[in-house]
């Protein structure tokens, strides 16, 4: 996320090299990003932030309970920081870690964000309504985890209601928080053995056509690629590297990633 005093990462999941590589395509580098918001401590969302605190000097903000010994700043949910011109604010999610989403706005325009948790409850919709742009768990499909290779024991830790959101669940909240104002909707922290784009995309945005809300554009976040810029309120600086939606159906551009 971006504005024009700098740059926020939310979770850092990979090396640090890795993430630059992925800045790169996108027009930026580690030096735009001025912190980095935590969501849980599961390594899949940590591993790259001791190096980029001890390397880079970055500031770290989260929740209680997440970012401690990683030395994070750390903020009440529900409280509001601000972080690189920002207003942040953690809200809680079911998961079988101590988890937060995140709620980001420049006072005009927000942006959510919540990967990881068992279900979008009434608590998780309100925190995350109004926003323009929303980053949103489709984890898994749950026929495909249902048949899937994945042990007894995982299968029931992926679909309970403290672990990850599938496509049906992430539809229902996508229907849910469209009529407040969104107009992006990225899915994400998409399983690679129980899911594909192709069909997280697919429950997701029937869901919201059947529903009328066939406006909303949906686009799954792709591991190991960068998801294009997305403008929310006023335009970014670079615009070449703003995803624009141009005249054609929702379908066929689900997944453009340039
Ligand atoms: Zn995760
Ligand atoms: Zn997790």
């Amino acid at each position: 996320m971006e504005t024009d005093s700098g740059g926020l990462l939310v979770d850092a999941g990979l090396p640090p090299r890795r993430i630059g590589a992925l800045l790169a395509r996108i027009g930026r580098n580690l030096t735009d990003v001025k912190a980095v918001l935590l969501t849980h401590g599961h390594t899949d969302h940590t591993c790259g932030v001791p190096s980029l605190v001890r390397e880079r000097d970055m500031e770290v903000f989260a929740a209680p309970g997440v970012g401690e010994s990683l030395g994070a700043n750390t903020v009440a949910p529900g409280a509001s920081c601000t972080v690189g011109g920002l207003k942040v604010t953690f809200f809680e999610v079911p998961h079988d870690s101590m988890t937060y989403g995140v709620r980001v706005s420049d006072g005009g325009s927000a942006v959510a964000m919540a990967t990881d948790l068992g279900e979008a409850s009434v608590e998780v919709l309100r925190s995350m309504r109004g926003a323009e742009a929303v980053v949103l768990e489709a984890n898994h499909d749950t026929d495909w985890l249902r048949r899937g290779p994945y042990s007894a024991n995982l299968k029931r830790r992926i679909s309970s209601s403290r672990g990850h959101l599938s496509n049906r669940q992430a539809a229902d909240a996508a229907v849910a928080l469209a009529p407040h104002g969104l107009k992006d909707l990225i899915i994400a922290h998409l399983s690679k053995t129980n899911n594909s784009p192709t069909r997280a995309c697919g429950t997701v945005s029937g869901a919201l056509r059947e529903a009328g809300h066939g406006g909303v554009r949906v686009r799954a976040a792709i591991a190991g690629h960068p998801t294009p810029w997305i403008e929310v309120g006023t335009p970014l600086r670079v615009p070449e590297h703003v995803y624009r939606y141009g005249g054609r159906g929702a379908a066929g551009q689900l997944f453009g990633i340039e």
